[in-house]
């Protein structure tokens, strides 16, 4: 039998053990920050599976080995989730995992519990398959990345030292293959002002006006940001604007100015912030905030809100394996595509350039929305395509 079929059966013989696993990850809840419960049950999961290692790494992320290859294939889900939102909204609980036509329902279960239990079974796919191919398949099973994109990955990259060769995203593409997304940053300008009497504006210098009027600039600088042909437009936002006065009867001597920016190819930290330069002036202060979060563990590990693009062209190895592995398991075309949100790829691909791909089940639509739900379908099908991808990239990637 091709491997191709072997792996197609597994993954339909273990539909709904993906469909249990995922129901029971998602009736925990894991807030970033929270994650430990989540992570202890992925533990018992994956250790259940028949992997071949599983330990919790300094931050607290879970990494399960397979196979003994001198290659290293990383397969990456971030285990967080966001909040709830109006409980009203949603049909059934959030936290239900509530398995109903051919659904696992409740928050995570798109963005992005859903690749993680078809991560585990894959895991098990393998084991039975007795891969020994010369890939080490680690699974990832991360913390943290809905409040901040990548750290999570730039502590075991940069901190534990661990660097794979190739990345596969389980973050939701509806089944696509996709090959990068924009980056993105976080800015804060700081205006400096002159407090005086306010029954007298003249006397002093008004921070909320130079922040006001650079708003405005902003708005302008938008509007001739560049486009990439595949990733789209950047584009940048003011989102918060906070003054400090003396008084309500004052002039405000301080004003911040913060900005959502939405980096497209070839658009760099040190591009966007002279853009910036050039519509506020000399005088203001132009900063890049810093992330700066105790893990559930305890551990602090801090970055720049800097957050790298990221694209591989259509005929790289790594995306002409992902399309292949599809079409081999599926008898179809692979659909190629970016994501609309950022992943933790700015990290791995953005900062490092390891190439990375993403595949994971689930309509990127519902992921921080109610009603969030993701078809056991998607779960069985990526849970054969990550099995797979371990034995295209070995056959694709010749002289090694
Ligand atoms: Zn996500």
């Amino acid at each position: 039998m091709s491997i191709e079929k072997e792996i197609k059966e597994l993954a339909a013989r273990y539909r709904d053990y993906t469909a249990e696993n995922l129901s029971e990850i998602v009736k925990i809840p894991s807030l970033s920050g929270q994650e430990g419960p989540v992570i202890e049950k992925l533990k018992e999961q994956a250790q259940e599976a028949g992997f071949d290692e599983v330990w919790i790494d300094g931050l607290g992320n879970l990494i399960g080995r397979v196979g003994n290859g001198p290659r290293k294939l990383a397969i990456d889900a971030h285990i967080d989730v966001v909040d709830t939102g109006d409980l009203s909204q949603w049909k059934y609980p959030p936290f239900s995992g509530l398995i109903k036509d051919g659904m696992v329902h409740g928050r995570g279960s798109v963005d992005q519990k859903g690749g993680a239990a078809s991560m585990i079974t894959a895991g098990r796919i393998l084991k039975e398959l007795g891969y020994d191919g010369k890939f080490t398949v680690y699974f990832t099973f991360t913390i943290m990345e809905e409040d901040c994109d990548g750290m999570c990955w730039l502590y075991m990259i940069e901190k534990e030292k661990f660097v794979p060769d190739f990345v596969v995203l389980t973050e939701p593409t509806n089944l696509g293959v996709y090959r990068g997304h924009r980056g993105r940053m976080e800015i804060e300008i700081h205006f400096k002002g002159k407090s005086a009497h306010a029954s007298a504006p003249e006397r002093g210098d008004n921070a909320i006006l130079k922040a006001a009027k650079a708003a405005l600039g902003i708005a302008e600088l938008h509007k001739r940001l560049r486009v990439d042909e595949f990733l789209g437009k950047g584009s940048v936002a003011p989102t918060i604007i906070e003054s400090r006065s003396p008084s309500q009867c004052a002039i405000p001597d301080f004003c911040m100015l913060y900005l959502d920016r939405r980096l497209t190819w070839g658009e760099t930290k040190e591009t966007a912030i002279a853009e910036v330069r050039e519509v506020v002036g000399e005088e203001p202060e132009i900063i890049v905030p810093i992330y700066r979060r105790e893990s559930y563990k305890g551990t602090v590990f801090e970055q720049e809100k800097y957050f790298p693009t990221w694209k591989f062209p259509e005929d790289h190895p790594l995306v002409r394996s992902g399309a292949e592995a599809y079409e081999r398991l599926f008898g179809e075309k692979a659909r190629i595509g970016k994501w609309t949100f950022s992943t933790n790829g700015v990290a791995i691909a953005g900062r490092h350039g390891i190439p990375a791909i993403g595949f994971g089940p689930g309509n990127e639509i519902y992921a921080h929305a109610p009603n969030e739900a993701t078809p056991i379908d998607h779960l069985e099908k990526a849970s054969a395509f990550y099995a797979m991808l371990p034995y295209v990239l070995e056959e694709k990637i010749k002289g090694w």
